[in-house]
């Protein structure tokens, strides 16, 4: 038996790794954002007031994110494979 190479089909039917991996860097960026807005308050709850720090924190995660998630879209729009494809895992 031989080792067939995937076909054009194939590869569009399988979700596109990059697209996966561009996907999780986002996610991360996501799931940071929402850490730093947690601790944020968890220091505004301890009466830490001076907790000026995060927004800047919080500014760079936010840039994070949308590059991230341009980073994504781009991929998708330029590489022609479909977000659809990420949620079906074989
Ligand atoms: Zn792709």
């Amino acid at each position: 038996m031989e080792i067939e190479q995937p076909n054009k089909t194939e590869l569009n039917a399988t979700v596109c790794s990059q697209q996966r991996r561009l996907l999780d860097m986002f996610g991360e960026a996501v799931q940071e954002l929402l850490l730093l807005h947690e601790q944020q308050f968890l220091a505004i709850v301890a009466g830490d007031l001076d907790s000026n720090r995060f927004d800047l924190l919080i500014h760079m995660a936010n840039e994070k994110k949308q590059q991230a998630k341009y980073a994504y879209l781009q991929h998708v729009d330029t590489h022609g494979c479909s977000a659809n494809n990420v949620t079906d895992e074989r």
